[in-house]
């Protein structure tokens, strides 16, 4: 696919990767003397940390095989990384050249595409999100990458945070075929499983320049471990493997994601997916019945956002009650961001915002 290597960096695409020992020659001998590994357990020992003095698999072949079959690809559209957010870093790399490319994102969005871009020294293109629906403005963002050139990453995030809804399919695909041979339409669906819709990753084959990025904090309880997965063409999978820290996932990174995506674990994980969104829809009532909130739409992700007169006043009480939201309020106006917790906490977060009502 000629028409996505020509928007990869030139230097990138030349360039010979590190080679780390776990990659170089047969990885199965008796006594490995190859890395400078030390060859004694590191303390305390014991069955936990089993294999903790060697390095770890840079891709290992058992997840990306899971993965492939979780996420419905081929195994070569499959790339793992320390988090989604190093997959972000990593795509603004390989395709923006310092000072002269540049990135779309369509606020109100995640910031992290932002980041990423300033610490590359890519140009930041901002279309807005239509207001009231949040959904993509298509023709205003082809128009933006017409004007622009040297746009080589368009960020979607669906569901989006922080407006938690899903851009509509039929939106995204009609971007990247416009786009197609121009720019890299990166969807980060982290939180589509709450959604209910189907991901967009089985939409790659047809579409070269369409990059979606999946993680495990969000959707099956391991933000701790920081496991993302990036599904795209096998030549930016190749790209991505070039520029990848030699070993992303630690050893006990790569033994938690292997059990929560075993068979067991999606059945736990799907269990709990079902639980939360039970769950945002009873506190997402709840809350809509309070004066204090002024509007809480539905929810396509594991947060609610809502709207309020005063977003810092209610942070505080909460706050001041042991529970921490998040204020959004200075990307959206009155805007606080409430993830859903188990039942009980959102029990004492309904009581708590009870309490701030009938005392405002
Ligand atoms: C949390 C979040 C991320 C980062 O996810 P990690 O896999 O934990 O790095 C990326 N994108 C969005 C939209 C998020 O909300």
């Amino acid at each position: 696919m000629e028409d996505i290597v020509a928007l990869v960096r030139p230097e990138i695409y030349a360039m010979r990767p590190y080679t780390s020992a776990r990659l170089e020659g047969d990885q199965s001998a008796r006594i490995y003397l190859d890395a400078n590994e030390n060859p004694y357990p590191p303390f305390p020992g014991g069955p936990e940390q089993e294999g903790l003095n060697r390095y770890p698999e840079p891709q290992p072949a058992s997840l990306l095989r899971r993965f492939s079959e979780l996420y419905e690809v081929p195994v070569e559209q499959v790339f793992l990384s320390r988090g989604a957010d190093e997959s972000i870093d990593l795509l603004v790399r390989a395709f923006c050249e310092a000072g002269r490319d540049g990135i779309l994102i369509t606020p109100p969005t995640f910031v992290m595409y932002e980041t990423a871009a300033e610490i590359q020294g890519a140009r930041v293109c901002r279309v807005p999100l239509v207001p009231g629906s949040f959904q993509l403005d298509v023709d205003a963002v082809v128009a933006a990458c017409d004007a622009d050139r040297r746009i080589k990453l368009v960020f979607v995030c669906s569901p989006n945070n922080p407006t938690t809804n899903v851009m509509e399919r039929s939106s995204v695909l009609r971007l990247a075929a416009e786009l197609r041979g121009r720019a890299v339409v990166v969807v980060d669906e982290l939180y589509v499983d709450y959604s209910g819709r189907p991901s967009l990753a089985r939409e790659i084959g047809d579409h070269p320049n369409l990059v979606v990025v999946r993680s495990l904090s969000k959707e099956y309880s391991l933000a701790g471990e920081r496991c993302g997965i990036t599904l795209a063409h096998p030549e930016v999978i190749g790209v991505l493997r070039r520029i990848m820290p030699p070993y992303p996932l630690t050893v006990t990174a790569i033994r938690a994601i292997g059990a929560a995506i075993s068979p067991d674990g999606i059945a736990y994980g799907r269990r709990n997916i079902a639980r939360i969104v039970a769950e945002r829809d009873r506190v997402r009532a709840a809350l809509s019945r309070l004066p204090v909130v002024r509007d809480v739409p539905a929810s396509d992700a594991n947060f609610l956002l809502l709207r309020t007169e005063d977003p810092r006043g209610l942070c505080a009480a909460m706050a001041a009650q042991g529970i921490k939201l998040r204020d959004r309020s200075s990307s959206i106006e009155g805007a606080v961001r409430v993830s859903i917790g188990t039942p009980s906490e959102n029990d004492e977060l309904l009581r708590a915002f009870e309490l701030y009502s009938s005392s405002n």
